[in-house]
C-alpha cells in the first residue's frame, strides 16, 4: 500500500500517519523524493481505507497487489516522463535516441562523435569513462577527467551526457557533470550503490543484471526509488542464455512486459543485447516496435579502432542510418 501525503503536510501529522499504519499492522517506511512524500507500507491487512485517507494531510492511498511497490504501474495514473532540460525528454510519449562510443577515448573522438550526433539531431551521447571489464588487463577508462572533457564538451554543444557509475565514491565526484547516471549490468544488484543513488537528485538508469530477471531489475529501480530518487529509466541490455551465436539474447518480451508492470521508461541497448555489429539494426528497431521508449546504442568513427566493444559498434554511416530508419518506426507508432 502506498500513502501519498500533501506536499504541505506538518510532521506530526506525518508522525501520525505513521502511528495509524503501524497500529493495523503494517510495517511503514517514509519515502521523500524529488516530486513526492509516501509512505510505502508493508503487509496486507484488511482494514477501512478510510481510517487512513480521512488522515490530515493524506492526499491518496492506493493498494498496490506487487510486492515491489513505488516502481509498479497499479497506482500511478499515468507514465513517468525524465525531463533533462532544453526539451530533452524521455518517455510518456518522448522518445529518444542515446548514442555515442562504448569509452570514451580522446577529445578528437568525442568532439567528432557530438558534430555527428548535432548533425542527426540526437540529443543525448554516451559513453564510459569507468569501464566495468571482464579482464583486468582490458582499457577500463579515462576516469574523472575525461568525464570533465566530455562533458564540457557536450554542454558547448547542448547534448546530455550519460555514463556509468560504478561505486558510491563516484556519485559526487561525478555529479557536476553528468545529466544521467547509468547502472551497468554487473552493478544491476549492488545495492549499496543503489542506495547511494536514492540520494542524489539526477535521473538513474538502471541496465537489466547479466542474468537478472524482469522481477529483480523492478526491485532494483524500487530501490532507488525508495532511498528518495524516483526519476528512473530501466534498461533491456540482453540476458545471457544458453545461446552462443550471439554476446547476449535480446529480450523483447521484457520490453511490454516492463511497460505494463511499470510507469518507468523502458529503454533498450541492441548494441550490448545483440553484441553483433550487422544485427544492431534490426534488433534496433525490434525494440522501437515493441514499445521502447527510448534507445541507447554504441557508435565510433573507426568501430574497428574503439577501445572496447568495436565488435557490436556502428560507424558513423550506418548509425545514420539506423536513426533514421528509428525515427520512421516512432512515427508509425504515433499513427498508430
Ligand atoms: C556499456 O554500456 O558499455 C556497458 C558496459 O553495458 P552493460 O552494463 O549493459 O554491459
Ligand atoms: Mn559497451
Amino acid at each position: 500500500m502506498i500513502i501519498q501525503l500533501e506536499p504541505s503536510i506538518a510532521e506530526p501529522q506525518k508522525t501520525s500517519v505513521v502511528d495509524a499504519v503501524k497500529k493495523i499492522g503494517y510495517k511503514p517506511k517514509h519515502v521523500a523524493t524529488q516530486y513526492g512524500d509516501y509512505v510505502v507500507c508493508i503487509g496486507k491487512k484488511d482494514f477501512d481505507i478510510r481510517t487512513i485517507g480521512s488522515l490530515a494531510g493524506v492526499r491518496d492511498v492506493h493498494y498496490v497487489s506487487d510486492e515491489y511497490q513505488l516502481v509498479s504501474s497499479k497506482w500511478k495514473v499515468g507514465k513517468t516522463a525524465i525531463d533533462l532540460g532544453d526539451g530533452v525528454k524521455l518517455g510518456d510519449g518522448h522518445f529518444q535516441i542515446m548514442a555515442g562510443p562504448c569509452s570514451i577515448e580522446s577529445e578528437e573522438q568525442v568532439r567528432k562523435t557530438v558534430q555527428h550526433l548535432q548533425s542527426c539531431g540526437v540529443r543525448v551521447m554516451r559513453g564510459g569513462v569507468f569501464k566495468p571489464r571482464s579482464s583486468p588487463y582490458a582499457f577500463r577508462g579515462m576516469g574523472i577527467e575525461g568525464l570533465k572533457m566530455f562533458s564540457a564538451i557536450c554542454r558547448e554543444s547542448g547534448i546530455k551526457v550519460i555514463t556509468e557509475v560504478m561505486e558510491p565514491a563516484q556519485i559526487q565526484p561525478m555529479y557536476d557533470y553528468i545529466d544521467v547516471y547509468q547502472v551497468g549490468a554487473r552493478n544491476s544488484q549492488n545495492f549499496n550503490l543503489l542506495d547511494e543513488l536514492g540520494r542524489v537528485d539526477k535521473p538513474v538508469m538502471i541496465k537489466r543484471g547479466i542474468s537478472g530477471t524482469i522481477e529483480e531489475l523492478l526491485y532494483s529501480a524500487e530501490y532507488v526509488f525508495a532511498g528518495g530518487n524516483e526519476r528512473l529509466l530501466l534498461c533491456e541490455r540482453g540476458i545471457r542464455t544458453y545461446e552462443k551465436a550471439s554476446r547476449n539474447t535480446f529480450d523483447i518480451n521484457a520490453v511490454p512486459i516492463l511497460k505494463e508492470k511499470t510507469h518507468l521508461p523502458v529503454i533498450v541497448d541492441p548494441s550490448h543485447a545483440i553484441g553483433i555489429r550487422e544485427y544492431v539494426e534490426p534488433v534496433a528497431l525490434a525494440g522501437v516496435m515493441a514499445g521502447a521508449d527510448g534507445i541507447i546504442i554504441e557508435i565510433h568513427e573507426k568501430p574497428e579502432e574503439a577501445a572496447s566493444d568495436g565488435a557490436q559498434t556502428l560507424n558513423f554511416e550506418e548509425s545514420e542510418r539506423l536513426f533514421r530508419k528509428i525515427r520512421e518506426v516512432v512515427a508509425l507508432q504515433e499513427r498508430w
